[in-house]
Order: structure tokens, then C-alpha cells, then sequence
């Protein structure tokens, strides 16, 4: 990576220009160091990756990260007033939203009755948010949130440690098999559940059923444009998801044992998202009005994103109809995504186009959650979709593996080799929140406290 070279020297080289590569920067910047950011592709903000559509031009397509939460994504939060930008209230009332599992649609107010198209037992008919808590009570012992455990230190009443759990693992110790589906289809991610058990400790803050609101933060694309050379630093950060680690031709990254064991400590999940923008909000038509929709259907979850009202009064609508996390999703989407009609207007880089077949699709599972015909609902104007899984950088997100122990691996893995300056950041490897942006941001500062002397 960084060797001896013509020219003057860097002080910090740092390889990836998504939001942990561009914040190291951003902080790295007061310190009057010669600072470059290399970035492989020609779009700055990684997994952050915002588009406007021409038809509905002031309302984000957030074809990654969307939310965060108040009072969880602290560094995020405290970075806003910061870098002037704005959030909004997102999804703000759960009981807007409309529920479809197994053929049934729901209203909030439903879940927690006996509509529930679920075969559970009085003890396991509870909405989601309640059902985690109750997980994480029993499985820890514990009656309030704030007495859950450092959960790399707890154990299960039968002695076992709680890291060495997957989430599966655990909801098969103490619930039945039709809790457990229940669960999965209820929680936004499928992803959670083939994770190392700390997850739960995430879910019980960030659940979305859990009536809190969150917040979607619009950002901007810049371009950024590298050409192959030979680089100079003094010290190298590596802003790099593990997938894109893996490929790095460094001697500590590809044959140090434990370093390698480190970077195969996470699963890596897949993820894709459609977004569709309508020459009118059409789900007002319809008696059912919901803004937001949660499904078992390949939809996943959905809802309006925004409108757009021209000079002459015309109002266009964008709504994400489809955002899912499974691989079978992923592979359903793809391939009739490689359907040669597109209905996109214009190339967006990067991002994929939509075809009329991906229309079709999303039409027939909208009209049956919606108990619609189809024809009724209008032709897009415009879209755009993206699917996270590019085999050199790796999926959406990484989780921990069960057996791993996230701080240990963290701290081990900031700095892969004790001789070289060279140190790693990235959301996949962070203490906690390791999904998150928020994830990276803590990484990050962690990296700059030890090593650069930051505060
Ligand atoms: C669909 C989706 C939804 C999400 N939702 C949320 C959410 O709602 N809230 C939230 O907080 N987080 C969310 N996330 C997670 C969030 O996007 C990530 O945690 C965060 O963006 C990771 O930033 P990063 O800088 O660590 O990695 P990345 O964003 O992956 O940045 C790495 C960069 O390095 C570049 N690169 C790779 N290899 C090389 C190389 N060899 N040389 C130079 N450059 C290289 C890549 O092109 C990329 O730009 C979501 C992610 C996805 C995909």
C-alpha cells in the first residue's frame, strides 16, 4: 500500500471515501496534515448513496443508509449541527403503517390482537418490540433495559455465554418454532437473526416497532476521480469494509493468522432497495391509506419517501417500494431486473436502472397488499434500484459471527500489525452499532483517539 516513493510524502493516506474514510479526513483536517482520500470508484459516500430522481427533485432516494435514532446514534447526531445539515422525522407513527404477512393485512393496532395470523400461545402474542424485550429478559435475567449485562461478559441460565449464541439459538431454547417465524417476519431484517446474539441488544434500542421516532439524514453525492499511481504516507488508514480488506495485497491482511481469523469473524448480508416516482401519490386514492408497509411479500418494507409540487401546482411522488435482506430477494429482483425495457429516464451512475418486468412485480405484490387490481395503480414515471452485493466490497452489512467477541475484535483489528501505521476503520469491526454508520463514526474516533491523539 504505502511505500517510499517520488514526491513528496502524505502524512495520512486514507483508501475508501465512503462516510469512514471521508469523516477520518473531515477530523483529520484540523491538524494541518497533508491528508489524501483514495477512492476506487467515482462517487464519494460508499454505502451512503443518495439519488434524485429529475421528477421528484427534492426528495432523496436513499439507496443505502436512510435513518438513524435519537439518543443511539450520539456521534451522528452530534455531527449535524456540525456539517449544517438537516434530518427529518421518518416513518414517524407506527400505526400508519399497514402489516401483510400471510395473506392478511394488518393496521398497528392489529398486531396485538388475536387477527395475528400466527398460531402463538398467550405469553408469545405480544408486538414485536415487547416479544425482544421479553427475549432479552429471560435469556439474561434482567427486568429493565438498563440492567442488560455487558453482553460479551453475560451467560444464559444454562451457563452458556451469551456471544457464543446466534439469535436462532437462543429464541430455540425458549420459545416455539411459530414464535420464532412470527418474530423474524416482524423484525425489519431477516439479517439479525443468523447473527452473533449481541444483536439483541440492538433490537431491544432500535426496533422499529418500538414507538420512537427516527430520522432520515439527506445527503449529497460528490465526484471524486483517482488515477492508478504509487503513494507516499506516513500513516495509511484503511476506510474499507471487511470484503474489500480481503482484497488488500498487504502481508499482515493476507497472511497474519489472527488477523485473518478477525477478518472472517462477520457475515456479510446482502441488501437491495426500489424506488418508483409516480405522476401522483396514487395510495391516496384507496380507502387504506397507510404511508408505510411491512410484508412478507419480496416487497419486504416500503413507503412514500416525498412529493414534489411544480410551478403549475402538479404533484409528483416517490416511493421506496421495495427495501429486503435476503439473498433469494436480492436474486429474485436481479433477474428481472436483467430485463432489456427500462422505465428509468436517465443513467444514474453506479445505480441500476428499473425494467418494466421489476414494475410488474412490485405492482402485483402493491395491489395485493393493498387489495387493489393492479391496473389501478398508475405507470412509474421514473426509478432507480440498487442491489448491495458487489463480490469485491462485500453486501450491505456485516455482522458478527456467533463464537466472536466484538470489543476483542475491535481492538485487535484497528491496528493489524504492531510495527506498520496502518489502521483500520470501518462500521464491520466497531465495538457496537456495528451495522450502522453510526458503527463507523465510533470506530473512527476510537482509531483517532489511540493513534493521532484526538480527543
Ligand atoms: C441498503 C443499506 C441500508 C442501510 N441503512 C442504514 C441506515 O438506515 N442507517 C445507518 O446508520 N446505516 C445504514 N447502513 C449502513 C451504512 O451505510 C454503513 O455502515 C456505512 O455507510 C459504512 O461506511 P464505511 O465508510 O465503513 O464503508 P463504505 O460506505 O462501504 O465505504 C467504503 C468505500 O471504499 C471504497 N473502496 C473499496 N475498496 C477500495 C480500494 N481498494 N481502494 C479505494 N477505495 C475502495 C468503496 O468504493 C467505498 O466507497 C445501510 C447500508 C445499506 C447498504
Amino acid at each position: 500500500m504505502a511505500s517510499g516513493g517520488e514526491g513528496e510524502c502524505l502524512d495520512v493516506a486514507i483508501v475508501g471515501g465512503g462516510i469512514g474514510g471521508t469523516y477520518t479526513a473531515w477530523r483529520l483536517r484540523e491538524r494541518g496534515l497533508k491528508i489524501a482520500i483514495f477512492e476506487n470508484t467515482d462517487r464519494i459516500g460508499g454505502r451512503t448513496f443518495s439519488v434524485f430522481l429529475p421528477s421528484v427533485p427534492n426528495v432523496p432516494a436513499d439507496l443505502g443508509a436512510m435513518r438513524f435514532h435519537r439518543g443511539i446514534h450520539t456521534t451522528l447526531e452530534g455531527l449535524l449541527p456540525q456539517l449544517g445539515l438537516r434530518s427529518e422525522v421518518f416513518q414517524p407513527d407506527q400505526f400508519q403503517k399497514m402489516f401483510h404477512f400471510r395473506g392478511r393485512r394488518l393496521t398497528g393496532e392489529e398486531l396485538n390482537s388475536t387477527k395475528l395470523p400466527y398460531n402463538l400461545s398467550p405469553s408469545e402474542s405480544k408486538i414485536t418490540s415487547n416479544l425482544i424485550w421479553r427475549l432479552s429478559q429471560q435469556a439474561l435475567n434482567v427486568s429493565r433495559p438498563d440492567q442488560i449485562p455487558d453482553i460479551e461478559e453475560a451467560t444464559t441460565p444454562d451457563g452458556v455465554p451469551v456471544y457464543k449464541q446466534s439469535y436462532l439459538n437462543l429464541m430455540d431454547k425458549l420459545w416455539s418454532s411459530e414464535a420464532k417465524n412470527y418474530l423474524k417476519d416482524l423484525s425489519v431484517f431477516y439479517t439479525l437473526f443468523d447473527t452473533n446474539v449481541n444483536a439483541v441488544h440492538d433490537a431491544v434500542a432500535t426496533n422499529p416497532l418500538v414507538p420512537s421516532p427516527q430520522f432520515t439524514l439527506f445527503n449529497t453525492s460528490l465526484l471524486f476521480q483517482i488515477r492508478p499511481r504509487r503513494i507516499c504516507a506516513s500513516q495509511v488508514i484503511l476506510a474499507l469494509p471487511p470484503g474489500a480488506l480481503k482484497n488488500i495485497q498487504w502481508g499482515p491482511l493476507q497472511n497474519a493468522l489472527p488477523v485473518k481469523t478477525a477478518l472472517e469473524s462477520v457475515n456479510d448480508f446482502s441488501a437491495m432497495k426500489i424506488f418508483l416516482a409516480y405522476p401522483s401519490a396514487w395510495w391516496d386514492n384507496f380507502s387504506v391509506n397507510y404511508k408505510a408497509f411491512f410484508t412478507d411479500l419480496p416487497l419486504r418494507q416500503g413507503g412514500e419517501f416525498g412529493r414534489f409540487r411544480n410551478s403549475s401546482g402538479h404533484e409528483t411522488a416517490l416511493m421506496m417500494v421495495s427495501y429486503a435482506d435476503t439473498k433469494e430477494n436480492n436474486d429474485f429482483w436481479r433477474h428481472l431486473r436483467s430485463s432489456p425495457n427500462t422505465i428509468s429516464s436517465f443513467i444514474v451512475p453506479a445505480a441500476f436502472s428499473v425494467s418494466t418486468k421489476v414494475v410488474e412485480h412490485v405492482h402485483h405484490h402493491l395491489a395485493t397488499m393493498y387489495d387493489v387490481n393492479a391496473s389501478s395503480i398508475p405507470m412509474p414515471i421514473d426509478g432507480v434500484m440498487h442491489i448491495w452485493d458487489d463480490p469485491q466490497n462485500g453486501g450491505a452489512w456485516q455482522l458478527f459471527k456467533p463464537g466472536y467477541q466484538p470489543k476483542a475484535v475491535a481492538n485487535f483489528i484497528q491496528q493489524p500489525s504492531a510495527s506498520d501505521d496502518v489502521f483500520i476503520v470501518t462500521n464491520a469491526f466497531s465495538r457496537d452499532l456495528y451495522g450502522w454508520s453510526e458503527g463507523c463514526l465510533r470506530a473512527a474516533d476510537k482509531v483517532l483517539r489511540q493513534f493521532f491523539n484526538m480527543i
